[in-house]
């Protein structure tokens, strides 16, 4: 009964010494010294093998070392195999520091001042407090709920949008296509944690920051396939949109001479708000192993009619 491990081989030499430590009675092993193929039961990836079914006949869970499977051809893939995507601490840390610096920095006109360090100008601006800057999520999942517990501590007027409704302490909630329409008008900063799907994708488009009141923030941590990139330019050329930041982008890495490479009001960095953190993701593959056996539902576990 074998673990199998593919995708970064250094992050993957962590995982084989604590996946020791866990659970030494479990050989692990990592891509592409797979051993034999018929004793493959669990396979962590970041990109399954195409031809996943029959080269692992005996496999039973598909573990995704990323927290979405977008990227995922789920047709590939036998559709009784468990997919489980990766819910651990380690992410969730990631992502609220992220999202916090681009909050903070929007609402505290930090590049407006690096822009004045360099131009050698002192000149204070207004410091409005928190209370008067609405902050928006879509995605009230894992990530969005984390992030709005820790933005709501500075006093922003928290709102996240869902599929289904939810409810969260301190946040209004809205849910549906009807409570996407309520939920932007309220919106002066907001965020995409949302999954990329058939549903989802190229949400953030003309018809979206049109909803929002003028000059708002717009920052994208979900997949760059949420995003249509000329309406975002259109948008923040005509001020609808004050600025952007942006982790992620389709294609990835964005090519050379993309103008938001250049654009003085877009904050752009290489899909790095959150990672897996070896520690964090062997103890939830660990304990959703254990789950399996004991028969529980594993945390994180995809379901493909939805697509997340
Ligand atoms: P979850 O699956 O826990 O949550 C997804 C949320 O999105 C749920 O609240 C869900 O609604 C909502 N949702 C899904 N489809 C729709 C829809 N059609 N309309 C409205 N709401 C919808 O995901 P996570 O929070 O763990 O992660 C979210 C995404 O963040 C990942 O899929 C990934 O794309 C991105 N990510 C980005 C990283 C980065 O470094 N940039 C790192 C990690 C993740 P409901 O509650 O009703 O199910």
């Amino acid at each position: 009964m074998t673990f199998l491990y593919k995708a970064d081989p250094v992050r993957g030499a962590a995982w084989a010494e604590l996946m020791g430590r866990a659970m030494p009675e479990m050989p692990f092993r990592i891509w592409p010294d797979i051993g034999d193929p018929l004793a493959v039961r669990f396979l962590a990836a970041w990109q399954p093998p195409v031809d996943l079914g029959t080269q692992f006949p005996h496999l039973e869970i598909l573990f995704a070392t990323g927290a979405g499977t977008d990227h995922f051809d789920f047709s590939a893939i036998p559709p009784s195999l468990p997919v489980v995507r990766m819910v651990e601490s380690g992410i969730v840390q990631g992502m609220v520091e992220y999202v916090t610096l681009a909050v903070l920095s929007q609402h505290r006109d930090w590049r407006t001042y690096q822009e004045q360090q360099r131009a050698q100008t002192w000149q204070s601006h207004r410091v409005y407090p928190a209370a008067s800057r609405r902050v928006g999520v879509l995605g009230l999942g894992t990530l969005g709920r984390a992030v709005l517990e820790q933005l709501r501590s500075f006093g922003f007027p928290c709102a996240g949008w869902s599929r289904s409704p939810q409810q969260l302490n301190g946040v209004e909630c809205h849910h549906g296509a009807e409570g996407l329409q309520a939920l932007l008008a309220r919106t002066d900063i907001l965020i995409c944690l949302l999954p990329l799907t058939d549903s989802t994708r190229g949400i953030l488009c003309q018809r979206l920051f049109d909803q929002l009141p003028r000059g708002a923030t717009v920052i994208n941590v979900g997949r760059g396939g949420h995003l249509v990139q000329d309406d975002l330019l259109r948008a923040l050329d005509a001020g609808q949109i004050g600025n952007a930041v942006l982790d992620v982008c389709d294609p990835e890495p964005l090519p050379p001479g993309h103008p938001f490479w250049t654009h003085p009001k877009v904050v752009l960095t290489p899909h790095i708000a959150s990672m897996t953190q070896p520690e964090t993701a062997v103890e939830a593959v660990v304990e959703n192993l254990r789950r399996y056996r004991q028969g529980l539902p594993m945390v994180g576990l995809v379901d493909r009619s939805l697509g997340y």
